[in-house]
C-alpha cells in the first residue's frame, strides 16, 4: 500500500493521516467546499475537493470519491467512522475498482451491519441476549404477544438504526400499537428499511463494548472494554476504559463473546461488539460496529496498541503484531467529546474560533481538527475535538480531565466544556455509580 485516500473529514481524517505518515504511506484527503479550511484538507499529502457542503453530494457521493481515488492513484480507501464506513455497497465498489477497502469484506458487513441479521449471527455464535423477538416483528399482533411474554417496559429498535436513532421505549400495552407503527414508518424514511424488533428495556444498564482486531489469517484478539454509559439521547458523550465494575475474568468472558461473534463470520479488521450490562453484571448483545469508533483512543491509551495503524497493516495482509496474552491493560483513560454547542440546551453553535489553545502535559491527548481562526461550519456533526486523558487510576484520570478541560481555550463559539466539568464533579460519576440514564437522572438533560 503506497497511498491511502481518506473518505471522511474532521478529526478522524486527521487521525488516519497521522497513522499513514508514521507508516510512510502517502495520504489523500477529500473535502467538501465547506471544508476547504479543515485541518484534514491541509495536513494530507494531497487534497481533492469532491463537491458541495451537503454530505450526499460529497462525503456520501461514491462516484466522486472513487474518481478522486483514481485521479490521485490511491490504492486503498480508509472510510473512518460514519459516512460510508458501514456501507457494504461502497466496499464492493472499491473492490471492483481495484482499490483496497480498509475494513471487513462487503459480505461480513452485510452479515453484521443490520441489527436483525447481526442478532441471527450472534445467536449462532452463542452470545447472550435480552429477552425479545428472535427476528423482525412483522405484525402488531406479534409485537403485542412478544411484549406480553417479556413484560414492560420494552424497546422497539429499527434494524437499520444507528447513532441513537430508531429506538422507541414503550412502558405500557396501550402505547405499543402507536409506537410500533411510528417506529416502522420512521425507520423506513430514515434508513430505507422498516424492519423493527423488540426486546426488554433495561432501566439502568451500563453500555460496555469490546474492541476487537482481526487479521486475514484467522487471528482475532480482543482489547478489553470501554464503558460508554454517559449518553445523551442514546449518543455517547464521555467514554472510558476500563469499566470500573469489571475484573480481568469478567473482561475476558465478555471479550470471548466478541471474539466468537467475529469468528462466526471470519471477520477481519477492527470491530466493536456492544453489550448492555445489568446490575448483576450479566451482559446482553446489542450490535456490532464493523469500523473504527469515535472512542477508540481510550483503548489505545490503556493497551498501547495503535488501532488505526493496525487496521492498515491487517488490510495489507499482515499478521496481527500481538496475541491475546500480549494485551495488558494499564491505567485508566477517559475521553470527553468536545462539541460546538450550547452547554445547557445542546443547540449546535457554529461560528469562528477567535482564540484557541489546547491543554497538554503527561497523559493528555487531543484528537481534533480545529485551530485559531477556523470557522466551524453548520453542515456536519458538531464534534470539534476529543480530549483524552490517561492516568494510573480512574480517580486520577477524572482529576486530570478536570484540569485539562479548564486549560482548554476555545473562544468565539460555545462548547460543551462547562457541561463536561459539571458531569465530572457529580458524585455518582465520581464514584462510578453511573448508568446510561445518568444524564437524565442527574438532571443534565430532559
Ligand atoms: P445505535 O446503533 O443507535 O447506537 P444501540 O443498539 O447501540 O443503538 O443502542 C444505543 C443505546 O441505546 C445503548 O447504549 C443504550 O443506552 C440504549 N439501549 C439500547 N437498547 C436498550 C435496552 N434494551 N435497554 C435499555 N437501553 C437500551
Amino acid at each position: 500500500m503506497k497511498k491511502i485516500l481518506i473518505a471522511n473529514r474532521g478529526e478522524i481524517a486527521v487521525r488516519i493521516i497521522r497513522a499513514c505518515r508514521e507508516l510512510g504511506i502517502k495520504s489523500v484527503a477529500i473535502y467538501s467546499q465547506a471544508d476547504a479550511h479543515s485541518l484534514h484538507a491541509k495536513l494530507a499529502d494531497e487534497s481533492i475537493c469532491i463537491g458541495p457542503a451537503e454530505s450526499k453530494k460529497s462525503y456520501l457521493h461514491i462516484p466522486a470519491i472513487i474518481a478522486a481515488a483514481e485521479v490521485s492513484g490511491a490504492d486503498a480507501i480508509h472510510p473512518g467512522y460514519g459516512f460510508l464506513s458501514e456501507n457494504a455497497h461502497f466496499a464492493e465498489v472499491c473492490e471492483k475498482c481495484n482499490i483496497k477497502f480498509i475494513g471487513p469484506t462487503p459480505e461480513q458487513m452485510r452479515k453484521l451491519g443490520e441489527k436483525v441479521a447481526a442478532r441471527e449471527v450472534a445467536r449462532k455464535a452463542g452470545l447472550p441476549f435480552l429477552p425479545g423477538s428472535k427476528s423482525a416483528i412483522e405484525s402488531i399482533d406479534v409485537a403485542k404477544k412478544t411484549a406480553k411474554e417479556i413484560g414492560f417496559p420494552v424497546i422497539l429498535k429499527a434494524s437499520g438504526g444507528g447513532g441513537g436513532r430508531g429506538m422507541k421505549i414503550v412502558h405500557k400495552d396501550s402505547d405499543l400499537e402507536k409506537a410500533y407503527f411510528t417506529c416502522r414508518q420512521e425507520a423506513a424514511a430514515a434508513f430505507g428499511n422498516s424492519e423493527v424488533y423488540l426486546e426488554k428495556y433495561l432501566e439502568n444498564p451500563r453500555h460496555v463494548e469490546i474492541q476487537i482486531m482481526a487479521d486475514k489469517h484467522g487471528n482475532i484478539v480482543h482489547l478489553g472494554e470501554r464503558d460508554c454509559s454517559i449518553q445523551r439521547r442514546h449518543q455517547k458523550v464521555i467514554e472510558e476504559a476500563p469499566c470500573n465494575l469489571l475484573n480481568e475474568k469478567e473482561r475476558n468472558k465478555i471479550g470471548s463473546y466478541a471474539v466468537s461473534l467475529a469468528k462466526e463470520v471470519g471477520y477481519h479488521g477492527a470491530g466493536t461488539v456492544e453489550f448492555l450490562m445489568d446490575d448483576d453484571k450479566n451482559v446482553y448483545f446489542m450490535e456490532m460496529n464493523t469500523r473504527i469508533q469515535v472512542e477508540h483512543p481510550v483503548t489505545e491509551q490503556i493497551t498501547g496498541v495503535d488501532l488505526v495503524r493496525t487496521q492498515i497493516l491487517v488490510a495489507m495482509g499482515e499478521k496481527l503484531p500481538f496475541t491475546q496474552k500480549d494485551i495488558q491493560i494499564k491505567g485508566h483513560a477517559i475521553e470527553c467529546r468536545i462539541n460546538a454547542e450550547d452547554p445547557k440546551s445542546f443547540a449546535p453553535w457554529p461560528g469562528k474560533i477567535t482564540a484557541y489553545s489546547s491543554p497538554g502535559g503527561l497523559g493528555v491527548r487531543v484528537d481534533g481538527f480545529v485551530y485559531h481562526g477556523y470557522t466551524v461550519v453548520p453542515y456536519y456533526d458538531s464534534m470539534l475535538t476529543k480530549l483524552i486523558v490517561t492516568a494510573d487510576t480512574r480517580e486520577l484520570a477524572i482529576k486530570k480531565m478536570e484540569c485539562a478541560l479548564k486549560e482548554f481555550i476555545i473562544d468565539g463559539i460555545r462548547t460543551n466544556i462547562p457541561f463536561h466539568l459539571e458531569v465530572l464533579k457529580h458524585p455518582d460519576f465520581m464514584q462510578g455509580k453511573h448508568s446510561t440514564r445518568f444524564l437524565e437522572r442527574a438532571g443534565f438533560v430532559k
